[in-house]
């Protein structure tokens, strides 16, 4: 992505390639931005929560800014989504392009209700299982 700008903050987004994909940080309020499935890819893979090395602090007052938050890539509106679990995270995706901005913090939020999630279905496997 050539000088992609930040959604929220207009600081330059820098790219870094974790584990062969690539993601898209900003410099300023280190929210990331993640192409279709990148992030869907890499709560999966161990280590990754250190791409997001941004203060949750800085995260949550970017988390406020909802209005004018356009896709780096495709420069559209991008929809507010929620993900409940262990934690609330408020995130934004692109309708067009299926890429999710997280702000700082939210990232590791994220992976840990996957891995909860995780963690919970393989105990209710494992419930059902006794249960027959
Ligand atoms: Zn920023
Ligand atoms: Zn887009």
């Amino acid at each position: 992505m050539e000088k992609a700008v930040c959604p929220k903050c207009s600081g330059l987004l820098e790219s870094i390639t974790y584990r062969g994909i690539e993601v898209n940080r900003c410099m300023q309020c280190d929210g990331i931005w993640f192409d279709a499935l990148a992030a869907d890819t890499l709560k999966t893979v161990r280590g990754s929560e250190s791409l997001d090395r941004g203060n949750p602090y800085i995260g949550r007052k970017y988390d406020r800014i909802t209005d004018g938050v356009k896709c780096p890539r495709c420069h559209v509106n991008l929809r507010r989504m929620l993900d409940i679990d262990r934690h609330s995270i408020w995130y934004e995706r692109c309708a067009q392009c299926g890429g999710i901005w997280f702000d700082a913090g939210e990232f590791s939020q994220f992976k840990q209700n996957f891995r909860e999630n995780h963690l919970l279905n393989r105990a209710r496997a494992a419930w059902h299982r006794q249960s027959k």
